[in-house]
């Protein structure tokens, strides 16, 4: 299972490269018609989760339970330039190896982030202009991924060195001349929602640990319609949440002054 979960997950890294699942490299799929999110389970058998899973994600997040045990997200990323590249469903940023994010006892690896545009997630039944997902790795192949909101607003200075880098062609990475901390893109307090999910894109493996931001960042309307020019629609539909149960944590300090 751990396997073929870090399979699936390079799939995603990888933009669908064979290297990651010979079978589900070369699926054309996408988010509307033939292809879309309704179709992908018929498109090969490697994506059968994305219909069969009954811990899909995204969802619609209300009724949490509020629960001050759980810990708090400590945060360690750093200045580098970025790896900018456009994989043909959304642009992804590739971090550097050495970006974490301690969860208790848990320790991930920042592997890459990415936008999808509306948000994936919804609060309370409300869609967001656009989402941005860190995507991160264990040693042993588990996932988590913090999702955060973005909302229409002031420009927002952190975001525009991906945004003013956006690859129109997908022959691989680009590096931006600009040296970006991923952290300058997070709300300052991270408070969250956690859940069991699966990733939003085929394969849809689940057992993903979604710690979705409470506070949406902010963007301006150019800045949207920047990335919309890439991609105007790269979201998935809100899935049940059936027997799963939402979590609220309330962040006991700022992440950042
Ligand atoms: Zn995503």
């Amino acid at each position: 299972m751990k396997l073929r979960l870090a399979s699936a997950f390079l799939g995603v890294l990888l933009g669908g490269s064979a290297l990651a699942d010979p079978a589900a490299g070369h699926i054309d799929w996408n988010y509307d018609g033939d292809h879309g999110p309704k179709h992908w389970a018929e498109l090969t058998p490697d994506f059968g989760e994305c219909a069969r899973g009954k811990a899909q994600s995204p969802i619609d997040i209300s009724h949490a339970t509020p629960r001050a045990d759980l810990p708090d997200l400590d945060v360690h990323y750093h200045t580098a330039p970025l790896r900018i590249l456009n994989n043909g469903h959304t642009v992804q940023v590739n971090a550097p190896d050495d970006d974490t994010l301690s969860i208790g006892a848990h320790r991930y690896h920042l592997a890459q982030f990415h936008f999808h545009t509306p948000s994936e997630e919804h609060l309370d039944g409300k869609t967001y202009a656009m989402e941005l997902h860190m995507v991160h790795r264990d040693d042993e192949g588990h996932l988590a991924v913090l999702g955060v909101l973005i909302r229409h607003g002031r420009r927002n200075a952190a975001l525009d060195h991906v945004l003013s880098h956006l690859p129109e062609d997908h022959d691989g990475e680009h590096e931006a001349v600009d040296d970006v901390d991923p952290a300058s893109l997070l709300p300052k307090d991270l408070s969250y929602f956690y859940y069991e999910g699966s990733l939003t894109t085929p394969p849809c493996a689940e057992h993903v640990a979604w710690y979705v931001l409470e506070h949406p960042i902010e963007a301006s309307k150019q800045q949207i319609a920047s990335f919309k020019k890439l991609y105007a629609h790269n979201a998935r539909p809100v899935q049940p949440l059936n027997a799963r149960r939402v979590y609220a944590h309330r962040a006991h300090a700022p992440a950042h002054p």
